[in-house]
């Protein structure tokens, strides 16, 4: 049995994790499953959002399944999706998108990865608020060894981009080319501008590429991407990015597949990997049993997948898949018309996705 850690968040988490666990399960992959909790039910009832039981059991499983947690706005919580990915240092996010058959979507077979860097670029905290002493001092020096100015009223926020963790990310990129079959990895970058960061990111891609020969490889830059993505999506194949145009080419690939419903997710490190999906805790649908449970059973696929069990992975897909294309036991946002009496609820998509499985 491998055992992997289940944090069944908030909101709409745990009706959607009960499902995708199910999901899993009936595949017969030999999985144990370690309930763990975060969120804001378990910080109403303890006072802290992430109990410390939780950071030990993906630590020592090294491996979870995570429904979403809300964020709440404004009230010092952190993001422990955040926490999260740096604690357990999940230096890569992996976002696939994938056309099914019966959802709505302007594209059909679209069949991309997109790998995007996680803890540096803009995203890394690094921030000096408008005003303050430190941001003074900042602008000062900068302005004294830059031949560019900065305004007083600026705020600053801080892009480092290393040759150590592009070289991680890129392996990474090549390694889950070969792994899946893949046939070519295109990095993304603007390093026509941002010489010493997104130009470091290129020519570290290229370093790192020249190890791969039996994988193509081409650059694109991140607006040119933009466009082909919106005008040839099916001449991509895996997409590797730094972290800001990462996240904005994530969700703009998920919706040429038709949107959040469908979208899985994983942030996987050296020492740990937790799967998700791309939505958040949808507050508003909290325990009315009436969401689409498919992005947190697509990232079973994937945590099979990262298991090893590949077969029981492909059976899994194709079972959402078919019961996606079906159209009939699908929850409502899946429906021509969002208000058709005809959907089914969370747990009823997932009985059907089973029952696929079992057949
Ligand atoms: P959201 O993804 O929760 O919701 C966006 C829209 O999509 C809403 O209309 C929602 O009802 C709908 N939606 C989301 N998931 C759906 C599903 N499975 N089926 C059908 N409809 C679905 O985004 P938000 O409203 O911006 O965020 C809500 C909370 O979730 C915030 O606190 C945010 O910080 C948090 N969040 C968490 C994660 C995570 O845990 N990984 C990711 C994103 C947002």
């Amino acid at each position: 049995m491998i055992t992997v850690t289940l944090i069944t968040g908030d909101g709409i988490g745990p009706e959607i994790a009960d499902a995708a666990r199910r999901c899993v399960d009936a595949t017969n992959p030999g999985i144990e499953w370690e309930l763990a909790e975060a969120g804001v039910d378990v910080m109403a009832k303890t006072g802290n959002p992430l109990p410390q039981a939780t950071i030990d059991s993906i630590k020592k499983n090294g491996v979870g399944l995570k429904a979403p947690i809300t964020t709440p706005v404004g009230t010092g919580f952190r993001s422990i999706n955040v926490f999260l990915r740096q604690e357990l240092e999940l230096y890569a996010c992996l976002r696939p998108c994938k056309s099914y058959k019966g959802v709505r979507s302007r594209y059909s077979d679209i069949d991309l990865v997109i790998v995007r860097e996680n803890t540096e670029d803009l995203y890394a905290g690094i921030e000096f608020e408008k005003g303050k002493d430190d941001t003074t001092e900042l602008i000062n020096w900068i302005n004294k060894h830059s031949k560019r100015k900065i305004g007083n009223d600026s705020g600053i926020s801080i892009k480092p981009i290393s040759v150590k963790a592009t070289e991680k990310i890129v392996r990474f990129a090549f390694e889950y080319a070969r792994k899946y079959g893949r046939k070519k990895v295109t990095s993304v970058h603007k390093a026509n501008i941002m010489k010493y960061t997104d130009g470091l990111w290129l020519e570290t891609s290229r370093e790192i590429a020249k190890n791969y020969s039996d994988i193509e490889f081409e650059d694109r830059i991140v607006d040119n991407m933009c466009m082909q993505l919106i005008q040839k999506p099916e001449l991509y194949d895996v997409l590797v990015l730094p972290n800001l145009y990462g996240d904005i080419l994530s969700d703009l690939c998920a919706g040429l597949v038709g949107g959040l419903g469908v979208a899985p997710g994983a942030n996987i490190g050296d020492k740990g990997a937790i799967f998700e999906a791309t939505h958040g805790s949808a507050p508003k649908y909290t325990g009315q049993n009436k969401v689409n449970p498919c992005a947190l059973i697509l990232s079973g696929v994937l945590l099979l997948q990262h298991l090893g069990k590949m077969a029981e992975a492909k059976k899994l897909e194709n079972a959402v898949a078919a019961i996606i294309a079906q159209g009939k036991d699908v929850t409502y946002d899946m429906k021509a018309d969002r208000n058709d009496p005809t959907a089914v609820g969370t747990s009823q998509m997932a009985d059907a996705i089973i029952k696929k499985i079992k057949i």
